[in-house]
């Protein structure tokens, strides 16, 4: 019997090596893993360039409190904010941190310009914050809160894509809307640019702040974020997942303006933004920022959803649909998830689930078209023995 805390459905295999985009198990079975950690490792396993920047990092400096300056930390900081829509990033060690954190400096900020009753967060159904106490009462899913109550009160929750019930929800004391650009356990539903465009109106309108959780799509669909393809800004974007390369490592992202309240002593970890976790961070911006990284994601995923868009064809009593952008990908079943990712496992390919029937596939970033070659295969295997 196993001593640890029974929380998750394990499957029965474990692995004892990774390289790139596969898994070997100790008799040297190898998977071609598309789960990577739950869209964890963006640069698949064991990369060399993060191998050799942990090594060289663990013998000059593991962990120093943030209580000094950690000039690793200032550095990603500074490339994070130089890349993107923020001005200042506080480092977390994970995504449902990171969600706490954007909750806890959009309330600030209100109760820093003198408007402290502004202090609800309108989120959606189906989303997903992560599993502390107020992200997990902000998506409010009864499968995640259930017997965890008293219920984290400041939430008002509305349906996904449903603008008038938004409009009516606002109220004179609505800090925020939150919400994932692409909802990941949801199902891969992407939320459309128009959509993010309306939201952003909705928020000025009524000077509230948009935090776009991008916990799981950062980095993944070809553009450095999400939504940026929709042009507008956000308020506060929370990271994680992807940001380490497998290591745990969160970050908040915000603009100067939301920022003020936060000043020394309101917020605090021991951990985030340690001198390893850092330079792992950077590491990993080494090989996103490269010239063309991000437009080659950009067209592995094109190449990837030709290949996805065949089989469904072919099969459209099994894949009912195709979500995602890039490399995060959503195949809606309409046979069983479940029992579809079992018999991928037999084809030695890993995928995980998501709601609404979904399998979700996460190529590393560095996955290259004969692999995807090798799951369009395998998945079509699968297809065909189902139907
Ligand atoms: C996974 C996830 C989280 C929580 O991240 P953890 O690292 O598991 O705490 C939060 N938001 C989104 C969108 C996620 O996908």
């Amino acid at each position: 019997m196993s001593s640890v805390l029974d929380t998750y459905a394990r499957k029965t295999i474990s692995f004892t090596k990774g390289k790139g985009s596969y898994l070997f198990t100790e008799n040297g079975d190898k998977y071609l893993d598309f789960v990577q950690g739950i869209a964890t490792n963006v640069l698949g396993h064991c990369h060399e360039h993060l191998v050799k920047t942990i090594q060289e990092q663990s013998k000059k400096l593991w962990h120093v409190s943030n209580a000094f300056i950690i000039p690793e930390q200032e550095r990603l900081a500074k490339r994070l904010t130089d890349k993107t829509f923020a001005d200042f990033v506080c480092f977390q060690n994970s995504g449902t941190e990171a969600t706490e954190a954007s909750i806890k400096i959009a309330r600030k900020y209100f109760h820093k310009i003198g408007k402290p009753e502004k202090n609800r967060i309108i989120t959606f159904q189906g989303a997903f914050h992560g599993r502390t106490l107020a992200a997990l009462f902000a998506a409010n899913n009864p499968k995640h809160t259930e017997g965890f109550g008293p219920k984290v009160d400041g939430f008002d929750q509305v349906p996904f894509a449903d603008h008038e019930t938004i409009k009516k929800t606002i109220s004179k004391n609505t800090a925020a809307i939150m919400i994932e650009t692409i909802m990941g356990e949801g199902g891969i539903k992407v939320v459309p640019d128009y959509c993010i465009k309306g939201l952003r109106e909705m928020c000025d309108e009524h000077n509230i702040l948009l935090i776009l959780d991008e916990v799981q799509c950062a980095y993944r669909t070809g553009n450095f974020f999400a939504f940026e393809k929709s042009g507008i800004v956000p308020d506060i974007v929370p990271i994680a997942k992807g940001i380490g390369g497998g290591f745990p490592l969160g970050a908040c992202l915000v603009t100067k303006k939301v920022s003020i309240g936060m000043v020394p002593g309101t917020h605090g970890s021991t951990f985030g933004g340690n001198p390893l976790a850092m330079s792992v961070g950077n590491a990993v911006l080494d090989i996103i920022f490269a010239r063309g990284f991000l437009d080659d994601v950009k067209e592995k995923g094109k190449y990837f959803d030709r290949g996805l868009k065949k089989i469904k064809d072919k099969y459209p009593k099994i894949i009912g649909e195709i979500r995602g952008i890039g490399l995060i990908k959503g195949l809606k079943m309409l046979v069983d998830n479940t029992e579809f990712i079992k018999k991928l496992m037999h084809q030695k390919m890993l995928a995980v689930k998501a709601e609404e029937n979904v399998i979700r596939l996460f190529p590393p970033l560095i996955v290259n078209n004969k692999e995807l070659d090798e799951a369009i295969y395998k998945i079509e295997k699968v297809c065909k023995a189902m139907s």
